[in-house]
């Protein structure tokens, strides 16, 4: 199975458990023990007032069961999968129950998706006739039950059906074939994740929750009943949540928290520290011109950059800037020598995590934990 050739390609780790963060190999992706602890713990408290509603994070961030399975322990109902390569990770790596929050188009994929169906829940997310009669199909020939979610164009313009007479067509057809159920609607807004004051990404929210209504409204009128409303990232799920129509969320990247979420404020106008930052991304000076900068190995086959540079951390008067594919460059070099480690905070979280095999965990300067990414990749 691709997990299997994934650790396999990753053999050497690292780090080895015990070591000094000095001898990581880098550049590593190294995960903060008591800062991800805090966060994992965060969520169901940020989410005690709002009863009933189910947090599904979202495995895109990290693509680890390890991680996953400690979301599952705090409190999350299972886990949101964005490709089939992450949602074959979590099932295969123990996770019970998976929504793949995206579609999965073609024979090869549909029926690599449905084996998933011996092991754990499974739905999928779907906006297609076609795609739908062929998950039905391949579902009965494998002899297992599918929930299928059908999602609505919110806003993002991006999948879904329109929140009117599609969603109950689907979702008819959906109850009508054999090996389908039809478990409720998607209704995510990604853009809305990254508006920078708390009152407009609410308001922004607002129209979210409208355009769901619009949805129910239509399921309702065509007699089909829908109890499941899904959707919400880390920058709006207690809206979401608080909205009376939601009744799960997906936030992903509060685990691990990022530069561009860091540029989002909360209602007071403050930056918002709900989460911390605990992903980073360990970096070694590899070359110094004193009074100039300072040279990092960590490039753009490190450290993503489609939404904006890494923050040096803690310092924040050295800024980094792109030295191509391998190099970063500091500047001010400040005091830094070769051989120095230097700490990043990424742009954004689920493209860099992409880049790496594991996740090194530390806790007071040592390593203390190995998770393979295994739904690391494309997604295919
Ligand atoms: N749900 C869906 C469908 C997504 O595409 C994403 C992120 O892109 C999320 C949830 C999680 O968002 P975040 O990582 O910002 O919490
Ligand atoms: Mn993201």
């Amino acid at each position: 199975s691709r997990p299997a050739a994934a650790m396999a390609a990753a053999a050497r780790a690292p780090a080895r458990i015990g070591d000094p963060v000095s001898d990581i190999d880098t550049p590593a992706l190294v995960v903060d023990m008591e800062k991800l602890r805090m966060n994992l713990k965060i969520m169901p408290q940020s989410m005690s007032s709002f009863g009933s509603v189910a947090v599904r994070p979202h495995a895109k961030a990290h693509k680890c069961a390890t991680l996953a399975l400690l979301q599952v322990s705090h409190g999350a109902v299972g886990m949101c999968a964005q490709t089939l390569t992450e949602a074959e990770a979590m099932v295969y790596g123990g996770v019970q129950d998976v929504l793949v929050s995206n579609q999965i188009i073609g024979h090869s994929k549909l029926l690599r998706f449905a084996t998933l169906a011996h092991h754990a829940k499974m739905s999928l997310c779907v906006d297609n006739e076609e795609n739908i009669r062929e998950l039905s199909n391949i579902a009965k020939d494998l002899n297992v039950t599918i929930g299928a979610v059908v999602e609505v164009n919110v806003g993002q313009d991006r999948c879904g059906v329109e929140p009117g007479p599609e969603v109950p067509r689907l979702a008819k057809l959906v109850q009508e074939l054999p090996n389908l159920t039809f478990v409720g609607v998607q209704c995510y807004q990604g853009l809305n994740q990254h508006v920078r004051k708390a009152a407009d990404r609410q308001a922004a929210t607002d129209t979210v929750v409208e355009k769901s209504k619009r949805a129910l409204k239509a399921l309702e009128d065509a007699g089909i009943k829908c109890d499941y409303v899904t959707g919400g990232g880390t920058g709006t799920y207690l809206y979401e949540a608080g909205s009376g129509v939601f009744t799960e969320v997906q936030p992903g990247s509060y685990v691990f928290m990022d530069a561009d979420y860091g540029r989002n404020f909360g209602e007071d106008g403050q930056p918002v520290h709900q989460f911390h930052q605990s992903l980073f991304v360990l970096t070694t000076v590899q070359s110094v011109t004193v009074g100039n900068r300072a040279v990092v190995d960590a490039g753009m086959k490190a450290v993503s950059l489609d939404s904006g540079e890494p923050l040096v951390y803690p310092t924040a008067e050295v800024i980094y800037h792109c030295g191509g594919d391998e190099h970063g460059i500091l500047r001010p070099p400040a005091n830094y020598k070769v051989g120095d480690k230097v700490w990043l905070i990424p742009g954004h979280c689920d493209p860099t995590v992409n880049l790496y095999d594991w996740i090194v965990g530390v806790r007071k300067n040592k390593v203390e934990a190995l998770w393979p990414i295994t739904g690391r990749g494309p997604g295919v």
